[in-house]
Order: structure tokens, then sequence, then C-alpha cells
């Protein structure tokens, strides 16, 4: 694959089509600038601050934005909230749509075939082999993403956290957290 991917690049711009710069700029925006750390933010940002969880609830792309991340493949996206009658799961059934501004790149595992059949089939079983186990009192609501629409979930703030920061808490926010396989 890596072979390819430089002998279509080596080709694109000895054609000049392409300006090696300009995918220096774009490779180093998904590494660096683009990742699961802004959507840790936006969810410390949320739980510290009730006036932005409700815009980020009502209006995710303005309220993200006011973070500074905006972006393709993240045009409109919705916010769903974990609560502890909800656990939300988000998968792509088609493809592998995902909020990219907030979360960056998708995992391998989350294009896969298996994934995106079973998170819909038996949500409840994926998110125990990930490893939180939702009890049966909880709700599951599976969220299918398309090209339109992008979830993110906003975990639920862990007990006993109320001294802590807003950078500390995002350091406890995971991706697969914001995806939903993961509590936290
Ligand atoms: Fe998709």
């Amino acid at each position: 694959m890596a072979l390819r991917v430089k002998a279509l690049e080596s080709l694109l711009v000895e054609k000049g089509l392409v300006d090696p710069a300009a995918l220096d700029a774009i490779v180093d925006h998904f590494e660096t600038k683009v990742g699961p750390r802004n959507g840790a933010r936006v969810v410390a940002r949320a739980w510290t601050d009730p006036a932005f969880k409700a815009r980020l609830l009502a209006d995710a792309n303005a309220a993200i934005a006011e973070l500074g991340y905006t972006g393709g493949q993240g045009d409109h996206m919705v916010v769903v909230e974990n609560t502890a009658q909800r656990r939300n799961l988000v998968v792509c059934t088609l493809c592998s749509c995902y909020p990219w501004p907030v979360l960056g790149l998708p995992p391998v595992w989350y294009k896969s075939a298996p994934y995106r059949s079973r998170a819909v089939i038996d949500p409840r079983g994926v998110i125990a082999e990930f490893g939180t186990p939702v009890g049966n009192d909880v709700e599951v609501q599976v969220w299918d993403s398309t090209a339109e629409i992008r979830y993110l979930v906003l975990p639920q703030r862990p007990a006993g956290t109320d001294a802590l920061s807003e950078e500390v808490l995002a350091a406890l926010v995971t991706r697969d957290g914001m995806i939903g396989t993961a509590s936290l």
C-alpha cells in the first residue's frame, strides 16, 4: 500500500497535478491538528460549562466552531449525550462516515464489515467486547452516520471529578468514548 501511494504521488507530482508542499500540509494537518484530542476538548468544555453544553446539543457545528474546530467531513455534526439511562453507539453501516473535525480519521475497525453490521444487530454485545458492558436497565441507542450527518457521543462525566480542570478532564476522554464503544 505504501508503495502504491508513493507511486501515485510521484506520478501526480510529475504531471504537475499536485504540489508536494500542499501534500505535506495536508498530511501535517491530519497528523497534528485534527484528531480525537479536539473532540476531547469539546467534551471537557461541555462538562464544565452548562451553557456551552446546551449550545452543543442544540447546534453542534456552531458550538464546536467556538473552539475552532471546523472543516470537511463534519458539515453537519450531531452530539448525542450518554446518561444513566442511555448509552449511545455510533456506526456507519454503509461505509465509514465519521466526524473528522473532532475525531480525525476513523480507526480501521470502524470501517470493517463486522463492526458495521454487528453494531446494529448486537450493539450490547459489541460494547461488551470493547470492555465496558452496559446494564440491562440502560437503553442502547445506535446512530447510523451518513455523509450528511455525523455523530459524536458526549460521554458521562465520571463521578468524583468536580475538582479537576477542563484540561485534566479532556485527558480522560478517549476516541472510543466519543464513538460510544467505550464509556469514557
Ligand atoms: Fe459512511
